[in-house]
């Protein structure tokens, strides 16, 4: 997860960032990323940059699996779950385990 944070400042930056006032990541919620730790991580890694004082916001994205048998997309919490129609075991991971930049505020 810091090699996000490190890609957000690096990318700040690139583009001569005086400042950044926000990072957003997106986050899925399979990535096994604790937001508290991101915090904490954020706060370590922005010291002594334009990112220091800055906001980190993590935008949550929901777990979403693809059911072959019911052409269908589902929302789960978990990674082994059924789908809510036919019950088939889990299916296809379509989303849940990002963890990347989603957008940077700066001056
Ligand atoms: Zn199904």
């Amino acid at each position: 997860m810091q090699s996000a944070l490190n890609q957000a400042l690096d990318q700040a930056r690139q583009a001569g960032a005086v400042r950044v006032h926000e990072i957003r990541l997106r986050i899925g919620v399979l990535s096994g990323v604790v937001p508290e730790a991101l915090q904490f991580a954020f706060e370590a890694l922005s010291d002594g940059t334009p990112a220091e004082g800055g906001r980190l916001t993590i935008e949550h994205v929901p777990a979403r699996f693809w059911c072959a048998t019911c052409n269908r997309e589902f929302e789960a919490i978990r990674l082994f779950t059924e789908c809510p129609e036919c019950h088939n075991p889990s299916g296809e991971l379509r989303s849940g385990r990002e963890l990347e930049l989603a957008s940077l505020e700066v001056d």
